[in-house]
């Protein structure tokens, strides 16, 4: 039995499922619901009535996960078939917590585990999420603690901790202390966020030319070299100097959005910018000003917002496959992705809840989904838009 460090921001522990009125309700709105074979079998061969065995009977189906044979929940006009009409789980009223499969146990909490440190946040997927990050200001504050594992009851849903992985980017040696880097560079208020993040993209960039020749092991004195240079007074002056490209961000954001309308669930919130066919910069503008009056006193929000990102997507890296830069482009992309989805909300129904819940709906694309970020890299990539200058113009 080992000791870990356990990483988590300071609304992890404050995180309460409201049930019955979440506005969203994840069983109502995901198609993967992950049931092991075990967890699967303990279901089974609990004593139930003959409906309820027939309907789990005809509900679950096998199917193949990230190379694996999972369980899956058929779903019901968009629904599990085991919410009842309170919007609560019917096995769970059932049978207590203890039947659920860990996926459903533990959303929208999530872990991933590297080098004797255990990072835990929750998905921004869930509308609570948002707003824990909505009303506290402190909510992203981090605490750190050892604790002794047992098992899995972390919920560790992923983890870096293989020799395969190592041996195919040894960068991920070095993941905790990239980590903290990054994440000290956007917790700074001395800038904004949106500075922050351009700044991490000059950073993400010079750590990569060192990944991509090889030099991995130079990562630890890289970041000791950066936190004294990336960003001194002069550097964050001529970032903010740096003149919006309406036509430029919105032009690539909105493409790609409209690009992923199959995958991205709220394109009808999105509609709402959109003039023949393409989003309209007034509207757009419109919108902003919209968000911005309404988050008036919370401004933070956006802050938390990044900062949860970088849990929730792993930064500054977690896929062997994926270079640090690659993946604080996908930050970049995700956190304008959002602000697009929250000014499209804005336009429809200027009202909090409604905005944060877009957020949420949008998370649930690319939150979730390997395959959707690596679909936004290649269109980046695709278009010549994967230069850190351009990280600039895609934010300010
Ligand atoms: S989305 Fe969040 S608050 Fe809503 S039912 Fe799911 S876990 Fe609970």
């Amino acid at each position: 039995m080992g000791y870990y460090t356990v990483i988590e921001p300071k609304y992890y522990q404050q995180f309460r499922c409201v049930g019955g009125s979440c506005e969203l309700n994840c069983c109502g709105n995901w198609g993967n619901i992950v049931w092991t074979d075990s967890e699967y079998e303990k279901l089974c061969s609990t004593e139930m009535s003959e409906e309820l065995r027939s309907k789990v009977n005809s509900s679950f189906f096998k199917k193949e996960f990230k190379g694996i044979q999972i369980w899956n929940i058929r779903q019901q006009d968009g629904e599990c078939p085991f919410l009842t009409d309170k919007k609560l789980c019917e096995l769970q009223l059932t049978f207590g917590e203890g039947i659920l499969s860990q996926t459903c146990r533990i959303y929208p909490r999530t872990a991933l585990m590297n080098n004797a440190v255990l990072m835990r946040n929750c998905y921004l997927s869930c509308p609570e999420t948002g707003k824990l990050l909505y009303d506290n200001k402190d909510a992203m504050e981090i605490s750190a603690r050892m604790v002794q594992v047992r098992g899995a009851t972390l919920g560790v849903s992923a983890t870096v901790e293989s020799e395969q992985n190592f041996n195919a980017n040894p960068s991920l040696k070095y993941r905790n202390i990239l980590f903290d880097f990054f994440y000290g560079l956007c917790s700074d208020e001395n800038y904004s966020i949106e500075t922050a993040l351009v700044l991490g993209g000059l950073a993400a960039k010079n750590l990569s030319e060192y990944e991509l020749s090889g030099k991995h092991d130079s990562i630890p004195d890289i970041i000791k070299t950066l936190k004294k240079q990336i960003n001194t007074p002069e550097r964050i002056a001529s970032v903010d100097s740096i003149n919006p490209d309406n036509r430029i961000k919105i032009g690539v954001i909105g493409t790609l959005m409209l690009d992923m309308a199959r995958e991205v669930k709220s394109l009808n919130i999105l509609e709402s910018l959109c003039e023949n066919g393409s989003i309209d910069v007034q509207k757009y503008l419109l919108g902003e000003q919209t968000v911005k009056k309404l988050f008036e006193g919370h401004e933070f929000y956006f802050r938390n917002m990044v900062l949860n990102m970088l849990f929730e997507l792993k930064a500054p890296i977690y896929l062997p496959q994926r270079t640090i830069y690659e993946n604080w482009l996908l930050i970049c992309t995700c956190y304008s992705m959002s602000l697009m989805m929250m000014n499209a909300q804005a336009l429809v129904e200027p009202d909090i809840n409604l905005i944060l819940k877009a957020a949420a709906l949008l998370d649930m694309s690319y939150g979730h989904n390997e395959k959707l970020s690596d679909q936004i890299i290649n269109f980046l990539k695709d278009r010549n838009f994967d230069k850190s200058a351009y990280i600039a113009l895609m934010l300010k």
